[in-house]
């Protein structure tokens, strides 16, 4: 993404290296694999399509989930810290927490499906 938009402007990036980050799969970041694509972000698209909340809340749930992915990469991108799933559930589920504050107590939301 930053690395796709940084080569259609003709910026060099160390090493000449415009894969993703989160994968091994020597693949270009695009939009489309860094969100969709990428093996790292089917695991976590596929832990919030266990998830059971209320059509309302759904978007911020698509939302959250993006931008943790996003700050997975970043973190490895500019502070060599290996992406992880693991890492990016700990920090989804808080930020989705947060979020419930703003809603019904009525809203309920399976945090922990398996996986
Ligand atoms: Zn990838």
């Amino acid at each position: 993404m930053a690395e796709a938009c940084a080569r259609r402007r003709n910026y060099k990036i160390d090493g000449d290296n415009y894969n993703c980050v989160l994968c091994n799969l020597n693949l270009e970041e695009t939009t489309y694999h860094l969100f969709y694509e990428c093996p790292f972000s089917s695991r976590c698209w596929n832990f919030v399509a266990k998830m059971k909340c209320q059509h309302q809340f759904f978007m911020e749930i698509f939302i959250i989930s993006a931008w943790e992915i996003w700050k997975q990469r970043n973190a490895q991108t500019f502070r060599g810290t290996q992406g992880s799933f693991r890492y990016w559930k700990i920090c989804f589920v808080d930020t989705v927490k947060i979020h419930l504050h703003r809603f019904s107590p009525f809203l309920l939301v399976t945090m922990y499906p398996s996986g």
